[in-house]
């Protein structure tokens, strides 16, 4: 690490709105964990409710915190007993790194794992930064022919994937998506990719509903022209991504008799559900918890273009100006995917 700096800038969130870049030492990677260079970050939801609130439910910031999990860049160094990756490795970063001995984690649902080390999950420190230490297993070989951007949005790819397994999108499948934010967005895609020959995306925002067609989805419906209880739309999937309530009812109220249901959006905590048409159709309807075992199979399929993640980004910034990008979705109804290139 003789070439390496020991101090690197981080954007740090050290209260409610409040969040300055700071001079932080360089991580030291553990044994088997690597040091990236961070090139690209994708911001999400869940880094503005942060910066807004400083609070999701019970995770509470209550030690200064870097955010961002949606992040890329070239391992830089190793730790003593890390031999996967060679130094100027291009890698997308798998941001929990679970236990791996729990219940959840040996079945392989480690997204369930109640010890997982998740980025910018208080108190675990995010990507904002220039250098991020990470276990090797969870720093992900991508091939050169994808952006340093798009490797980072393979975390919210992975998220609209892992909605796709939840619901077992099949060849053939008619797919209803509620909501087409980025996650809505990468949920359409995947839904194609899988084989699905009808994909429905609803959504309010004409630009987004534009996108979604153009990425993939096969009818693109403003339900505040053609309210979904008057589509004719009757999915066997439905993967509810706005996260509002009553889109989510509407959107279940649809759904086929034994068809399954798939909640990503975080939106109440509580929401009135449908409980007679769920009953009576028996539909199957499941939560989903960030992801597992999605990476390599996400990589294959942006690297092959089955799904475009490029055309997502629509703003970029650097690091001093993380806090712009956190609040641009309330400013600018064009923004879809703003990232952050701690680099420039
Ligand atoms: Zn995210
Ligand atoms: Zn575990």
């Amino acid at each position: 690490m003789t070439d390496l700096p020991r101090t690197m800038r981080a954007s740090v969130l050290r209260g409610v709105g409040d969040i300055a870049v700071e001079e932080r030492p360089v991580p030291e990677p553990g044994p088997r964990e690597v040091l990236v260079r961070v090139h690209a970050v994708g911001t999400c939801g869940s880094d503005t409710h942060y910066y807004e609130h400083g609070r999701i439910g019970d995770f509470v910031v209550r030690e200064p915190l870097v955010l961002g999990h949606e992040a890329s860049g070239v391992v830089v160094a190793r730790g003593s007993h890390a031999t996967r990756h060679a130094p100027g490795q291009r890698v997308s970063l798998e941001p929990g790194v679970p236990c791996s001995t729990c219940e959840q984690c040996r079945r392989g649902r480690y997204n369930l794992c109640p010890d997982v080390r998740f980025f910018a999950t208080p108190p675990v420190d995010g990507a904002f930064c220039e250098y991020v230490a990470l276990d090797e297993d969870f720093a992900h070989p991508v091939p050169d022919s994808l952006s340093m951007e798009a490797a980072a949005l393979v975390e919210p790819l992975s998220v609209g994937l892992w909605a796709c397994r939840r619901g077992h999108v099949a060849p053939g499948a008619r797919v209803l998506v509620t909501g087409a934010g980025p996650v809505g967005l990468m949920a359409v895609q995947c839904a194609r990719a899988f084989g699905a020959s009808e994909v429905v995306v609803t959504d309010v925002r004409p630009h987004r509903l534009a996108l979604a067609a153009e990425v993939g989805a096969t009818c693109a419906l403003d339900v505040r022209e053609t309210p979904l209880a008057n589509s004719g739309v009757e999915p066997d999937v439905l993967l509810e991504c706005s996260g509002v309530g009553p889109v989510a009812a509407d959107g279940i109220r649809r759904v086929r008799r034994a068809g399954r249901v798939v909640l990503v959006g975080m939106g109440g905590a509580e929401i009135p559900l449908p409980l007679a048409h769920v009953q009576n159709r028996e539909i199957e309807l499941t939560g989903t918890f960030r992801y597992a075992n999605t990476w390599p199979t996400a990589i294959g399929l942006a690297a092959s273009g089955r799904v475009a993640l490029d055309r997502l980004v629509s703003h970029r910034f650097g690091l001093d100006d993380v806090a712009a990008a956190l609040t641009l979705a309330a400013r600018d109804e064009t923004a879809v995917k703003a990232v952050v290139l701690p680099q420039e």
